[in-house]
């Protein structure tokens, strides 16, 4: 999950790391109010999760409250890299004396976090590493974290002054608290300003936090709240399943991402259109197929359902036994299209055949299951 800047600042923030006071504001008065309040030149930018918001015209210098009305009011009607501008940040402004660049990642070739930093921030790091790669350091972090030495003898070079490397030490040290307590896969401080006062401070964030740590971390919520997912997409997830929301019709379940594919194609193929893409993972049980039956029955454009499973260390009789069960936990408003292959695929059709009728239809191929599915859809609709 991706942290808007606002966000990615306040989680900075609660680890002490340097940020400039600010608000984010959803329209042009409110911006002007957010920067009467903070007082003197403030930067208003544009809370969208693309990079280069500085180059698209999404960051702007505002001296008066009025102004950054006005600049308020132009960056809400833009959309950066296709995607609208719905908020912006409006935070006190510094003066820049140089521009650093500074991350933690995850480098999954040495199995170990990497530090990155730049002299030439405020740019894309992408843009350096293939113009200038010999400008980012690179510095593969032992597990337990930075040494506060290390952290001081990275920033040697680059800064010299010493009270600019102690400042610059303290913002690693810290920074790695977000990265690790926090299960980042990438913190980042794009540009780690120098002011002309001598000051270090963190103008830009970006956080991308690792999905799979989100159990332990239930104050997460907070950060989605906001966001506008498909209610579709927010149910499957509270539910754990993989699901994404599409346009079409005809809802599906399939066990494994491949198949799942694979099925969304067919679909096509056969002149439908897919209302979602829906793996339910290695287990086919009642529980799991009953969850993934609401979230489809759900979606008011759903007009016929098509589960498409492939038994494999999952018994065809299980997969059958489960349908079978999550039908009498769900009550299900479009007709259903079984294709039940694999491992002790007959047992399982024999299963289902006592529980077919004109809502409830077995195929033993996935085309065939496919056509009925959208032709269903078709009838419905
Ligand atoms: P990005 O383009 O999406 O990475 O957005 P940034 O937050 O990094 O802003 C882009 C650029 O705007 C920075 O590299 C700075 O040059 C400039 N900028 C951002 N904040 C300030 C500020 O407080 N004062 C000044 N003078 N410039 C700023
Ligand atoms: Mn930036």
């Amino acid at each position: 999950m991706n942290l808007h800047e606002y966000q990615a600042k306040e989680l900075f923030a609660r680890y002490g790391l340097p940020v400039l006071p600010g608000q984010v504001a959803q329209t042009p008065e409110e911006a002007r109010d957010v920067a009467a309040a903070l007082g003197g030149t403030v930067v208003v930018k544009a809370q969208v999760l693309v990079g280069g918001r500085g180059k698209a015209g999404g960051v702007k210098l505002a001296h008066t409250p009025e102004e950054a009305f006005e600049k308020a009011r132009d960056i809400l009607a833009l959309t950066i890299k296709g995607l609208p501008v719905r908020r912006v940040l409006v935070t006190q402004a510094a003066d820049i004396a140089r521009e650093l660049y500074l991350s933690i990642l995850l480098d999954r070739s040495r199995k170990l976090p990497l530090v990155m930093l730049s002299a030439e921030g405020g740019v894309d790091i992408e843009e350096v590493a293939r113009t200038a790669p010999e400008k980012i350091v690179k510095w593969p972090v032992p597990l337990d974290g930075p040494r506060p030495y290390q952290a001081r003898a990275l920033f040697k070079p680059l800064l010299k002054d010493g009270k600019l490397v102690q400042q610059a030490a303290d913002i690693l040290l810290k920074l790695w608290r977000v990265w690790s307590d926090g299960d980042c896969q990438l913190a980042e401080i794009n540009p780690l300003a120098i002011t002309p006062e001598g000051k270090v401070l963190a103008l830009d964030a970006k956080v991308s936090l690792d999905d799979n740590a989100r159990f332990r971390h239930p104050e997460w919520d907070e950060f989605t709240g906001l966001e506008k997912l498909d209610p579709r997409e927010r149910e499957a997830a509270e539910r754990g399943l993989q699901y994404v929301g599409l346009e079409g019709d005809v809802g599906l379940i399939a066990n494994g991402a491949g198949l799942a594919m694979a099925t969304c194609d067919i679909v096509h193929e056969v002149g439908g259109k897919p209302a979602n893409f829906l793996d339910i993972g290695g287990g086919a049980s009642a529980q799991v197929m009953a969850s993934a039956l609401e979230v489809i029955n759900n979606d008011p454009s759903v007009k016929s359902i098509f589960i498409n499973i492939f038994g494999g260390i999952t018994k065809g009789e299980e997969v059958a036994n489960g349908i079978v069960q999550a039908l009498e936990q769900v009550d299900i408003s479009s007709p259903i299209v079984i294709r039940l292959d694999g491992t002790n695929a007959e047992q399982g059709r024999e299963i289902l055949k006592a529980h077919e009728s004109d809502r409830l239809v077995s195929k033993p191929t996935m085309l065939e299951a496919a056509r009925t599915a959208v032709e269903l859809a078709k009838v419905n609709s």
